[in-house]
């Protein structure tokens, strides 16, 4: 009774207005329209509207699920309680799964060791991990525009540099050589490549990989390889690795089980160093990032040797049911006047452009309005907003794509 009216004498008597909290300058700069864009479409959800959801790279969200096998080694893991920490750098099954995995992927990964590989909560975590550990504030790095937010998101986090490099879209997507050259000065010390490409859904010409292969040697540059959609190549096309074309260039590349093993919600990725035996300060502090933030989940990693070494029936299944939707977004798109739409080869995203767009970000609220269907605004992966690009991430149903597909159809003949 007595504590209850000391809290009430305390709150009502309060005359001074609490000092607002200012967040640090940086986090002006993390903006990530994939979810920002959610918040819009689910205050009209409250107001009436029904939203079919093309925005986010979330396979478990439609007809895709986790392997069973999977999720048995993670309940045996807990059964038999692997429930404490795990080594920082990732338990010894995981990394020597994940090592083994390596060897499949070309003559230039042979000689992956478990030693090579850090697990980290994600691939998001090990690309932040890996970022921090390089950049100081007057270092930059390259990065694809459209790109991939988390990147300058994390640029903008650490307070260092993002430059970005253009990926031509009247060129399939390909990443422009002389934009790169043109960009690298004195402090540029490392290049991101996203490949296959979220959010254009293209895979890299083996001439435009050499072409950074060069453009890394002759500037002393680290390639980051984003390689998360590795498996989800929807043709039957041969994936060109940078190990292929180098042993000289340092890369760090990073995958996980989010994707091609369906299992995003278990944050399950790692970075694998490749040419690195000389780079042992960089791979120092790395290390020491992954020490100071103990580990990632322990009993998930029992997931990675059961997906890697485990059944793989799943991504045939998921890849022709991705074929088929590619397919129809390919076909329906092109035929739309204004429209222009780059064939997707890999994951599970097309980025279609429309000609006479002044604003992206409103074009894609009006489409959503008009006919809730939620698509990504161009300018949230960095591109000019006049583009009229927009990114459509087609994992649903062909009913369900045929029925977006119809509206967005009808709405753009009188937009
Ligand atoms: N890199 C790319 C290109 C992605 O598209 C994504 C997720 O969409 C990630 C990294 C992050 O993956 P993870 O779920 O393993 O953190």
């Amino acid at each position: 009774m007595q504590n209850n009216k000391i809290m009430r004498f305390n709150f009502s008597e309060r005359k001074v207005a609490m000092k607002t909290v200012k967040p640090a300058r940086k986090t002006e700069n993390i903006i990530y329209a994939i979810r920002n864009i959610v918040t819009y479409a689910k205050g009209l959800e409250k107001e009436g509207l029904n939203v079919t959801y093309l925005n986010i790279g979330d396979p478990n969200v439609y007809d895709f699920d986790t392997p069973d096998h999977m999720k048995q080694a993670v309940n045996e893991a807990m059964k038999a309680g692997q429930n404490g920490y795990a080594s920082s750098y990732g338990t010894d099954a995981a990394r020597a799964a994940i090592a083994e995995d390596q060897h499949k992927k070309g003559t230039g990964r042979k000689n992956v060791k478990p030693e090579d590989v850090i697990v980290s909560s994600g691939a998001s975590e090990g690309i932040e991990i890996a970022l921090t550990a390089l950049l100081n504030p007057e270092d930059n790095i390259l990065l694809p525009l459209p790109g991939y937010p988390l990147y300058s998101a994390v640029i903008a986090k650490i307070g260092a540099q993002a430059k970005g490099y253009t990926l031509d879209h009247t060129n399939n997507w390909q990443p422009d050589l002389a934009d790169i050259e043109r960009l690298i000065d004195e402090n540029t010390k490392a290049i991101v490549v996203i490949n296959p490409n979220n959010p254009t859904g293209v895979f890299y010409d083996k001439e435009t990989l050499k072409g950074i292969v060069e453009l890394a040697k002759q500037h002393d540059l680290l390639i980051f390889s984003d390689e998360i959609y590795d498996k989800m190549i929807i043709d039957d096309v041969q994936m060109t690795y940078f190990t292929d074309l180098t042993d000289e260039v340092p890369i760090i590349s990073f995958n996980g089980l989010s994707k091609s093993y369906i299992a995003p919600g278990w944050r399950m990725g790692w970075m694998v160093f490749h040419n690195m035996e000389e780079q042992t300060e960089y791979i120092g502090a790395i290390r020491r990032i992954a020490e100071a933030r103990l580990c990632s989940p322990s009993p998930l990693q029992n997931a990675i040797p059961a997906a890697l070494l485990g059944n793989q029936d799943h991504i045939p299944e998921a890849l022709a049911k991705l074929r088929s939707r590619r397919d129809i977004t390919f076909e329906r798109m092109n035929a739309i006047d204004r429209v222009t739409c780059v064939k997707p080869q890999a994951a599970f995203y097309a980025m279609p452009t429309v000609e006479g767009i002044e604003d992206d970000e409103k074009f894609v609220k009006d489409i959503l309005k008009a006919t809730g269907v939620l698509f990504v605004y161009g300018s949230g992966f960095g591109l000019p907003k006049n583009l009229g690009a927009f990114r459509i991430v087609f994992l649903p149903d062909d009913d369900t794509l045929m029925s977006a597909y119809d509206r967005f159809e009808k709405f753009l003949k009188t937009y």
